[in-house]
């Protein structure tokens, strides 16, 4: 029998345990901290051995094979033990590939990917297709392919995920943007970051496709300089393309495999241009895999953002409240201030993770009335834009920052918590943020 052991016993740690098991492996599962008590639950009734707050490395060196949580970094000194060993170490979506024969598509990129993910799920789901949501969004891929039997998978990637590779192959990649992120995970050096987003065409032949934004430099200056067997998509809200999606007049054109669609720019339900890319990209992937196109129009029409990303929360005597706590970087606030259409009151900081502001200067010029900063350490936002605001106000808890922004905005304005960092000095991650804004608003 052939031994498994799972590090993390988390969402992909337990369903990838779950899998093993049904697959005949000999299954163990080590955690170096806690294991939430519904997990615990779990490996109890699929008869999964375990432990916590800990890593016996008898139990762990005698592996065959090791599926590593991606909130692991390769740096610790087990894994390197791991390695040194030769023995091979896995990500989930590695793992659970082997168990399915359905046909994948894979989301990654820096930023838009659990909205892609969810849309394209969406447009399939719409197109008749069984089809199943997974990866870094919701339920454990393991756990599906070991309990579902879908003929496609939309799975959310990150990079961690992909760094455990060996033979994971997408039929459809989609490739949102690259922007610097998780440097720390990646010796800080942007190039492995970068080449990590790209091993999602590792295994990828001339039968797959890679979608990708042409108006991205370092996605284009990468494909330029290496070789990549996939058929390449682009998508570009510049310049018009010969092959795949971009942009005339008021419409959104898609050509791929000798075939064009059109649809209405303005009709799409998500707002803002970096939506409009990402609109671009699941829509071009449902039309490579037969989905009709006027499904397509229909479907991207009625499609429900998913929550914390630029989510409308509420209008109050006139004055629209947005909710954007998962723009968590520059880049993504860089795209909801873009897709501001009135003056705004922004609530924005918290933990700052080597930020730089100057691309959001002639944005917050433009658009900005009032800052309110929102975090333990306001230092950094105070000295980028202290004096480039009308009204900067230091809050330090959310229910004082919206009740500024409520006493500040004016009829017409719109009060936007987009925060361009990480949320953990006063929240316990960005949903809890998010919801704290929306409650704090619902209060007013
Ligand atoms: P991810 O799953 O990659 O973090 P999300 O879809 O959750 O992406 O969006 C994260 C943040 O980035 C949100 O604030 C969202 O408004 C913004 N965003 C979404 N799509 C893009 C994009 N294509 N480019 C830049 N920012 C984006």
């Amino acid at each position: 029998m052939k031994r498994l052991v799972v590090l993390g016993g988390g969402e992909s740690g337990v369903g990838t345990a779950i899998l093993g098991k049904q697959k005949g492996y000999d299954v163990f599962v080590s955690d170096k901290g806690k294991i939430k008590e519904k997990y615990k639950q779990v490996l109890k009734h699929f008869e999964v051995d375990w432990e916590e707050e800990q890593h016996t490395e008898a139990k762990i060196l005698n592996a065959d094979v090791v599926m590593k949580s991606p909130g692991i970094p390769d740096t610790v000194p087990l894994v390197l033990k791991l390695t040194k060993d030769s023995i091979p170490v896995i990500s989930e979506i590695e793992f659970a590939s082997q168990y399915t024969d359905a046909t994948i598509l894979g989301i990654t990129g820096s930023n838009g990917k659990t909205t892609t993910t969810m849309l394209l799920h969406h447009l399939l789901k719409d197109g008749g297709c069984n089809v199943g949501m997974a990866g870094n969004i919701g339920d454990s891929y393991a756990k599906m392919v070991a309990a579902q039997n879908y003929d496609f998978y939309v799975l959310e990637i990150s990079s961690f995920q992909l760094d455990g590779i060996v033979d994971f192959k997408p039929h459809i990649a989609i490739l949102t943007n690259i922007t610097p992120d998780h440097l720390d995970r990646y010796n800080y050096k942007f190039e492995n970051y970068i080449a990590s987003k790209f091993r999602i065409v590792k295994n990828q032949t001339k039968e797959d496709y890679l979608i990708y934004d042409a108006d991205d430099e370092v996605i284009t200056n990468w494909i330029k300089n290496n070789p990549i067997q996939s058929q390449l998509i682009p998508f570009s809200i510049e310049k018009e393309l010969e092959e795949g999606a971009y942009i005339k007049e008021d419409k959104i054109i898609i050509k791929t495999q000798n075939t064009t669609m059109e649809m209405m720019k303005d009709t799409l339900a998500l707002e803002g241009n970096h939506n409009l890319k990402n609109t671009m990209a699941a829509s071009t992937a449902a039309k490579l895999i037969q989905i009709r196109k006027a499904t397509i129009r229909n479907s991207v029409q009625n499609f429900q953002g998913a929550p914390h990303r630029l989510e409308k929360v509420l209008k109050i005597h006139h004055v629209e409240y947005i909710n954007d706590s998962k723009a968590t970087n520059v880049n993504a606030t860089y795209y909801a201030l873009e897709s501001m259409k009135t003056p705004t009151v922004w609530i924005v900081g918290g933990v700052d993770k080597g930020n730089n502001y100057k691309d959001l200067m002639p944005l917050v010029r433009e658009k900005v009335k009032a800052i309110i900063c929102l975090g333990e350490d306001n230092s950094k936002i105070v000295d980028a834009f202290g004096n480039v605001a009308d009204l900067m106000v230091e809050t330090y808890s959310m229910s004082e920052a919206v009740k500024i922004a409520y006493k500040v905005a004016e009829r017409g304005d719109t009060v936007l918590l987009s925060p361009a960092c990480a949320s953990f000095d006063l929240f316990k991650n960005y949903e809890d943020r998010g919801d704290q804004f929306k409650n704090a608003v619902k209060n007013l």
